[in-house]
């Protein structure tokens, strides 16, 4: 008997008969003998009806206007998701009881929208796993330490899975999505993408910061720092196929490396297409510049990304650096109001239409090349890059949005992803 933490993502949860599909899985898995406690999204689309209620109503003013509000409003969806689900494991004979984030309670700060956890209290939900319930988590919400309901920013329901795993030091955490685990990249971008039987933590890190929303980034931070076993898998497959099999299907987030991770080089690649470049023109070429621009933006919260810092010519100099699109508006209002002025600098432009395309894979730390076999299949793709960003375990170039499938599928083709031989990724 192990203790055992599901996270069903919203289309898992999408209407009263996959929930009820979920019941049963979750019930099949309880009647095992396992302590199931059970961390659900909200049903498909709600977050996003509801934050449109707030927009209509408030179109003219920022979110962080409201916070606290639109935290209070978006809970509302798991909770209402967590209930249903309850209802529908007792309807199974199932004994069963829902939480909310509160109730728990999940502390976390006050930074209304994108709340991070800082605590979970588990002597609740252990004392309903010990009296035989299965206990229902609702995903993506806490509390802070004025009382105030918080959530933890768009896909949070991952890292409250996560993170109540690891406060309960769960044998597994098993998160079921709609597609049955990580692969090489989005496979409704390129259909020939393959499932990946491992991934390694860094790799997946790597892959979620820079856009593969299969999992939310906090949840895999959290994985690593308390080292929770994880795995996604589908929600789609019957609910009564034997637990085993079950249990081995998806992708495992590894922690250490297996023998395969020396083949493969490139295992992923990662996309965003919620990014904004905005330039610096004519800025004198003398120390404190970067601190003078990026300070003021870092000050207004603003979280910069690439930054490139071209050669001076005549004492004067380009800087540029990408933002989340969400912030372009703001922070171009802000270098014009407050920094150009006091810089002496003569301008500002910015392109919101660009997109970051980047290759993952820890077997890039051992082999040269690889950036330069990315930038000739762009080139050959008559790709244009305007801005390159490098680590050990990865490549990030940004490019015109137009071509980011186009470039996503030649460099998935380049790196032989779409091969069964390659690397990590599942034989079918
Ligand atoms: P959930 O509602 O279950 O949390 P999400 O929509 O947040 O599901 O995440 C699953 C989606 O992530 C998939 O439907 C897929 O389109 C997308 N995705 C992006 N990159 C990848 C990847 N590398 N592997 C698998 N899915 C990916
Ligand atoms: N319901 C929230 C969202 O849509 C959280 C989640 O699904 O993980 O972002
Ligand atoms: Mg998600």
């Amino acid at each position: 008997m192990a203790l055992i933490v599901h996270k069903y993502g919203g289309t898992s949860m999408g209407s009263t008969e996959r929930i009820r599909n979920v019941a049963k899985r979750v019930a099949k898995w309880a009647r095992a003998g396992h302590q199931m406690v059970v961390v659900p999204s909200a049903m498909s689309g709600e977050t996003n009806r509801l934050l449109g209620l707030a927009r209509e109503l408030a179109p003219a003013r920022p979110g962080d206007a409201y916070g606290r509000e639109l935290d209070m409003l978006a809970a509302t969806g798991e909770q209402a998701s967590s209930a249903l689900l309850a209802i529908a494991l007792q309807t199974e004979g199932v004994e069963s009881v829902s939480y909310a984030g509160w109730q728990v309670p999940i502390r976390t700060d006050s930074a209304y929208t994108k709340a991070r956890i800082e605590s979970i209290d588990d002597t609740r939900v252990r004392a309903d796993l010990d009296a035989g319930r299965v206990v229902i988590v609702t995903g993506f919400q806490g509390i802070d330490d004025q009382g105030h309901i918080t959530t933890l920013g768009r896909g949070g329901s991952d890292t409250s899975a996560v993170a109540v795993a690891a406060a309960m030091k769960a044998a597994e955490c098993l998160i079921y999505t709609d597609v049955d685990g990580v692969y090489t990249t989005d496979p409704r971008v390129v259909p020939e993408a393959r499932r990946l039987q491992t991934v390694s933590f860094e790799e997946m890190l790597e892959m979620a910061s820079l856009g593969s929303k299969v999992l939310q980034i906090r949840s895999v931070e959290f994985a690593g720092k308390y080292r929770v076993p994880l795995r996604v898998l589908s929600s789609f497959t019957p609910w009564d196929i034997e637990i085993h099999e079950e249990a081995r299907s998806g992708t495992l987030i590894t922690f250490e490396e297996d023998e395969h991770m020396e083949q493969a080089i490139v295992s992923g690649i990662a996309f965003s297409r919620d990014e904004a470049k905005i330039s610096v023109l004519g800025v004198p070429d003398k120390p404190g510049i970067a601190y003078q621009i990026l300070g003021a933006v870092a000050d207004a919260n603003i979280e910069v990304d690439v930054i490139i810092q071209n050669i001076s010519k005549d004492g004067k100099t380009d800087f540029s650096f990408t933002v989340n699109r969400g912030d372009y508006a703001k922070t171009i209002d802000l270098l014009k109001d407050k920094v150009l002025p006091a810089l002496g600098a003569q301008q500002v432009e910015g392109d919101s239409k660009i997109c970051k395309v980047s290759i993952v894979g820890i077997g890039m730390r051992s082999h040269v090349g690889i950036a330069s076999q990315m930038f000739r299949c762009l080139a050959e793709e008559g790709i244009n890059i305007q801005m390159i960003s490098t680590s050990e375990i990865k490549t990030s170039v940004v490019i015109d949005e137009k071509y980011m499938e186009l470039a996503v599928r030649a460099l998935h083709k380049t790196f032989d992803l779409d091969q069964s031989g390659n690397g990590k990724v599942a034989q079918s």
